[in-house]
């Protein structure tokens, strides 16, 4: 087995890999259950960054907040409008993610009751 790069991206695959695991280029004869499995992988991938996405994003609005009781004097004046943007946008930016995390967990939940998402082909993702 040797470490190929992929005619498409260019990223390193393994040289009997049918399907680029990164961006799904077909190299050879690819089944229809090595294609979904690349599906299921990729979905996968994009619910686990959508996820650390949102921790990121909750992380943000509690600095946010700790900004706003800071700069507001333990909430005793009013504190400029820095904290509250922040606050915004990361509010924003949750409800965004949790609404993508919503579709490809949706996505996923579909993949998965597909005929050959059954525990065997379960396991190789
Ligand atoms: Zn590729």
């Amino acid at each position: 087995m040797a470490i190929i790069a992929c005619a498409e991206c260019g990223k390193k695959i393994s040289s009997h890999a049918p399907i680029c695991s990164h961006c799904g280029f077909q190299m050879g004869e690819v089944s229809e259950e090595q294609f979904e499995v690349f599906r299921a992988r990729k979905l996968r991938d994009k619910i686990y960054h959508l996820n650390m996405t949102s921790y990121v994003v909750m992380t943000a609005f509690v600095a946010a907040f700790g900004w706003y009781w800071w700069d507001s004097g333990g909430f005793e004046h009013p504190s400029s409008a820095g904290p509250f943007i922040l606050m915004a946008l990361a509010a924003v930016a949750y409800l965004f993610v949790r609404v993508l995390l919503l579709r490809n967990r949706h996505r996923q939940k579909k993949l998965r009751q597909k005929e050959f998402m059954r525990p065997k082909f379960r396991r190789k993702l």
